[in-house]
């Protein structure tokens, strides 16, 4: 019988399972592929955006502690300002040095490890989790566990035990479009900068960008012009590639497969055979079109594509647009985040931002991560209760880390006090949160 099961070893789950791990729960984290880091590692997802919000850190605690492992191994940059001002800060991190980071944290904390282990069904009585049925090599395999923690970031688990949800968006159930990044390297970075300092109207950027560090969001002329010449069909208006850390490779995020389910199993089989069809168009747009690539080769493609949304779990109370761009204050905040709402057209071309603004960004109620009707079970990272609007503000990495340190936490409370974790006071796990030095509410913010 474990304390604490962790569904799922995206970078939620793994902040989950570390966070319970170091108060003592006895932890499995169970993960479907044979890596754990999520979109992280699996999909080449990056830089990591964003810890801070109006010049103010909102997300520390573990993700921090993880970002200057990272930073002490020389696999990313730490934070740097973020040349497009989508937001305040991002991270690039090295896809390696994030695979070899996470296996070391999670075999530190002594968290038992079940890869290969897709979860297929649960074990309940009536609407109490008891636990997971996983097909392995071995065949299906159970296991007991206290609380549960579904961070698979479809729900998956939420789902098997009933749990109601919404897919995508509200209006016609479309969610964001899936892209497959993929790294190229031996980029002419300077003879890129050239050109974007000579059109800068062709470029997405912040105020006074000083071309160090590359982030590309434009080329829209190069775009039209390929498309003019039936050489360019994804449904994308442009460039959009940011720095990576190894020197002359740059992470391109240009793909884009719309109205296909990532929790469809054919559909995603699609998409995964549509977008490596993309991959070969936008490289060889890049290197026809766009200065600095002509030499330049693709280093590394994903293990997968990257999901960006599934399902949206029904929990306890459901955050809104107006939650976001209010930044409404929630007595039971266990996480901030100031990532703008950042919606990948499921059926156009466009990108839209949409900056709720305020200097401490936003809060997240513990409510959210508590699947409503459903006892045992926590939910965790992009799939917790939010609205297609809200969660494609919460749903980036910085935040689904803060997300499940605090769901670790709220599953050991609930563990060692013999409660359900719906009945643990929020205020328990804020008290945990601010040992771990990790930042919860906008208003203790500037004394923590
Ligand atoms: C294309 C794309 C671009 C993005 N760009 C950025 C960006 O620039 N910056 C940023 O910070 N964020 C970005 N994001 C968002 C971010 O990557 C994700 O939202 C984040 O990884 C979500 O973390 P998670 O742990 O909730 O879920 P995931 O990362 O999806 O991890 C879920 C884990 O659960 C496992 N799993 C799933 N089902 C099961 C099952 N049934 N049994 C066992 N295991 C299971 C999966 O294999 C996976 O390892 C992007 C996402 C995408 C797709």
């Amino acid at each position: 019988m474990y304390d604490v099961i962790v569904c799922g070893g995206g970078p939620s789950g793994i902040n989950a399972a570390i966070s319970a791990a170091r108060m003592n729960s006895k932890v499995l984290l169970i993960e479907t592929t044979g890596l754990i880091g999520g979109n992280s590692v699996l999909s080449l997802v990056g830089p990591w955006m964003t810890f801070h919000n109006k010049g103010h850190q909102i997300v520390k605690g573990l993700a921090q502690e993880m970002v200057s492992r990272l930073q002490v191994n020389q696999v990313s940059m730490g934070h740097i300002p973020d040349p497009l001002a989508f937001c305040d800060t991002i991270t690039p991190i090295d896809v390696e040095g994030v695979k070899a980071l996470f296996f070391e944290m999670i075999e530190e904390e002594g968290i038992d490890l079940l890869l290969h282990a897709p979860i297929m069904d649960v074990i309940k009585e009536g609407n109490q989790i008891k636990g997971v049925i996983c097909a392995t090599k071995s065949g299906m395999l159970s296991f007991h566990g206290r609380v549960i923690i579904d961070a698979t970031g479809d729900g998956d688990v939420c789902v098997m035990m009933g749990a109601k949800y919404m897919l995508g968006r509200i209006a016609d159930g479309l969610s964001q479009p899936m892209t497959m990044i993929f790294h190229v390297a031996n980029v002419n970075m300077d003879l890129c900068k050239d050109y974007m300092k000579e059109h800068p109207q062709e470029f997405v950027q912040k105020e006074a960008y000083d071309y160090g560090y590359l982030g590309i969001s434009g080329f829209f002329s190069k775009v039209k012009e390929a498309k003019n010449n039936n050489e360019f069909s994804l449904p994308r208006d442009r460039v959009l590639l940011f720095e990576e850390v190894r020197p002359g490779t740059v992470s391109v995020n240009m793909t884009r497969v719309q109205g296909l389910s990532g929790v469809d199993a054919l559909e995603r089989t699609k998409a995964e055979q549509m977008a490596r069809k993309q991959i070969k168009e936008a490289f060889a747009f890049l290197q026809k079109y766009v200065p600095g690539f002509e030499h330049s080769y693709i280093l590394r493609t994903p293990s997968q594509i990257g999901i960006r949304e599934t399902r949206h779990i029904i929990g306890d109370y459901v955050m809104t647009v107006e939650d976001v761009l209010a930044c409404k204050e929630f007595a039971d905040s266990i996480a901030l985040s100031g990532f703008p709402m950042d919606i990948h057209s499921p059926n156009q071309e466009s990108l839209e931002l949409l900056d709720q603004g305020d200097d401490f960004g936003y809060e997240i109620p513990m409510r959210s991560l508590l699947p409503k009707g459903i006892n045992g079970l926590i939910v965790s990272g992009r799939c917790i209760s939010a609205t297609h609007e809200a969660a494609a503000s919460l749903r980036v990495t910085p935040t689904v880390m803060a997300i499940g340190e605090a769901a670790g936490i709220l599953a050991s409370i609930a563990v060692q006090t013999n409660l359900a974790p719906r009945d643990v006071h929020a205020f328990a796990v804020q008290e945990q949160l601010k040992k771990n030095d990790q930042v919860f509410k906008r208003s203790n913010h500037v004394s923590n």
